[in-house]
Parts: C-alpha cells; structure tokens; sequence
C-alpha cells in the first residue's frame, strides 16, 4: 500500500480533494435553496439555514455523467488513487481540527482541556464565509462517498464491459439513499450532531475520512465479483431495503414534523406528546431510536450484495450495531439531564429503543 503512495500520486490526490472540497463550498454559497431555521439555540435565537445540497448533488451526478460518457476522464482515476486520497484526506481533517481549536479559543469558547477540545470541539456553530462548517461538512462526506461509489462502479464497467446485478443493486440503494438525504437535508437540523455537538475531530474525521472512505468499502467487494445474485436473494434484499427505508425515514420525519409544528398530524391524528416536550406518537411511541433500527436494515441490505465470501464489507453495519447503542445511550443522557422527569415518564410509554420488547 505504501509504494502506492508516490509524490505523483499524493499530488493528483491533493489536487482532486482539494478542488473537490472548494467547489462544493463555492457551491454551497453560489446555488440557489430554500432557507430553513435551525433549531432553537440556547439565547433563543436561530440560525439561517441555505439548505441547497439536493440541486448540488445532482448537478456533481450530471457533470461526472456527461465527463463518463463523452469520455473527458474516467472516474476510474479515484479508485487508483484511493490510498493517497485517504492520507489527503487525514492531512486536511486534522488540519481543519487544528484550525477550528485555534478559531475557538480565539473567539473565547468555554475550554476543557486541550486533547478533549480537540477531540470534542470548541464551538457548536463555526462558521466561515456565512456556511455552517458542521452542516456543511455532509456534503463532501456523503457526496465523496456517492463520488467512491460510482468509480467502483465505473471500475467494474471498464474491466468486465458491464455491470453485475449485485452492482447495480448496491448503487440503485446507495443513490436513492443519497438522494433522499440531500431531499430532506432539513432533517439534519433537528439531529443530535447539529443541535449539541461542537465540531472537533471526532466529526470532523467522521465526515471528511470516515464516512466516504469506510461506508464505500463495499465497492472493494463488488466490482470484481462476477458471481451471479439469484432473484429470491435479490428480491429479499429490495423488500429489507425499503421496509427500512420506510423506518428510518418515517421516524426522522415524524420527528421534524412535530418539531416544526408541534400539532403535526402524525398517523392520522395529532401529535401526542410527554409533557409537551416529547413525541409519542407514531413511531416515537414504539420505540426511542427506531431510525437507528430502520437505518441499519439499509446498511445490511447493501452489504449482503456483496455476498458472504468474506466478513470485511459486513464490518460496517456491525461497527454500527455498536455505535448506535453506545450513541442511542450518550444521547438518553443529554435527554434525561434536559427533561428530568419528563423523559422518565417517556421511556415508561416507550419502553424500548431499537427492537421492540427485546431492546
Ligand atoms: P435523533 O434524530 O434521534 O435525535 C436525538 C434528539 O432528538 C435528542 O437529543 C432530542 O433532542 C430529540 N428527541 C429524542 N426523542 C424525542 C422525542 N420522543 N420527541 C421529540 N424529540 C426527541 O438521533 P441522531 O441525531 O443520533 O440521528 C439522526 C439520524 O442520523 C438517524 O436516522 C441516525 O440513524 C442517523 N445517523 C447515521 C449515522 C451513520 O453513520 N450512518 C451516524 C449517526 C446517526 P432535543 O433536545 O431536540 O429534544
């Protein structure tokens, strides 16, 4: 791996994440998107919100579309260079964490401790040229790894002369995937990482090297597996795809609707709340992070295209099977020191939080 990573490469590398990243922030200001509120902040106020990642997507969708088919570079040029992207990438997120330490300690944000600001944060809300970074950091990440996604696949295209079924599953669910976040980007401003998170490495190599370079780590699987997927087994994976769709979709929006507006008709009938604070109607009053349960059911089904000949591309849902329970307990934390008695009287109504009576 290491005598891949020549100056050459480190270079071209450099320049395609580089250029990446800032065309996307240019984007980011120059395209045109509905401004949405944030959620309150602690002195009341919000922040505005130009929420135009869709029409960006698309439009990095159509360039590479048109590049690939009138041949003006082959997106081939990522997977050859995967290894020098990854230490590009590391140089900038942990530059970036530097940079934002040292912007909030300027700015005088409360200080804990060097390694922990570091590695936590200094500020909720760094901005620069009027963007949210946090916010704004989804997009390189999810749109990187929809970039990786599609070079397997152009990979597979030029070294087979087609696509497999097993390929053109895995891209259908990861671009619907895809697409349908940057759809309700809105969603995002009710999470957990926008509202309470400060941006400090932990996010920060989460979205610049993490998400892209490991939640792509099927493609390694798929691009030279010519097995053929039988129609049960394909038709199985569409029916766990989309019924987990529905979960993880459903209970985010439920969420945000009734955020926005607190009597959100949620299954037919008016919101029903804990104490005025908390939903428990919909899904809310199954289980407290069933759109941890519904999101893994999409991670599994797309790792099963792989197939089962190696456990490797099965390490990401189970590296999420642990991280959601360990994030699903930090985050009851945060709720049980905000709504005290409240959110012990809603974990009476919602007993369980990802599978209903067994966890
Ligand atoms: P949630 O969207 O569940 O947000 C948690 C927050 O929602 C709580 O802190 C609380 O904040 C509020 N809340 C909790 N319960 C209720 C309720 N009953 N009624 C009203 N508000 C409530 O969690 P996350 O932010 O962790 O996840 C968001 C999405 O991101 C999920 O779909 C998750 O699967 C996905 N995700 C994906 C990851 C990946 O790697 N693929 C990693 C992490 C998350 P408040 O103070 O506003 O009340």
């Amino acid at each position: 791996m290491l005598a891949t990573l020549t100056p050459h490469k480190i270079l071209v590398a450099a320049a395609l994440y580089g250029g990446f990243v800032v065309v996307l922030f240019i984007g980011s200001i120059a395209l045109p998107g509905a401004v949405h509120d944030g959620a309150p902040l602690p002195d009341g106020t919000r922040i505005k919100y130009k929420l135009n990642g869709l029409v960006l997507y698309l439009l990095l969708a159509a360039f590479l579309a048109t590049a690939g088919y009138f041949k003006w570079f082959s997106l081939r040029i990522v997977i050859d260079h995967f290894w020098a992207l990854l230490a590009v990438a590391n140089v900038f997120a942990f530059s970036l964490t530097g940079i934002l330490y040292w912007k909030g300690r300027r700015a005088g944000a409360k200080l804990q401790g060097p390694l922990h600001d570091l590695f936590m944060g200094t500020e909720v809300n760094p901005t620069l040229f009027g963007v949210d970074l946090k916010m704004f950091a989804y997009r390189p990440s999810l749109m990187g790894l929809g970039v990786l996604n599609w070079a397997f696949a152009v990979t597979q295209y030029e070294t087979l002369g087609h696509l497999t079924t097993r390929m053109w599953l895995y891209q259908a669910f990861y671009f619907a995937y895809l697409t349908n976040y940057f759809q309700f980007e809105y969603g995002m401003l009710y999470t957990w990482d926008i509202i309470a998170e400060k941006f400090g490495w932990m996010l920060v190599w989460g979205d610049y090297v993490l998400v892209p370079f490991f939640y792509s780590i099927c493609g390694w699987y798929l691009y030279a597996n010519t097995e053929p997927l039988p129609g049960y087994t394909a038709a199985a994976l569409v029916l766990l795809y989309c019924v987990g769709f529905w979960l993880f979709r459903g209970t985010n929006d439920q969420k945000h609707r009734y955020k926005v507006n607190p009597k959100a008709i949620i299954w037919g009938k008016p919101a029903e709340t804990v104490g005025g604070k908390l939903l428990v109607s919909g899904f809310w009053g199954i289980g407290r992070k069933l759109n941890y349960t519904g999101e893994l059911m999409v991670y599994f089904s797309w790792t099963m295209t792989c197939g089962f000949d190696s456990l490797i591309p099965f390490i990401l849902p189970l590296w999420l099977a642990c991280l959601f329970p360990h994030r699903a307990w930090r985050d009851e934390q945060r709720c049980r020191a905000k709504y005290g008695d409240v959110w012990t009287e809603y974990c009476r109504r919602a007993r369980f939080r990802m599978i209903p009576f067994i966890y």
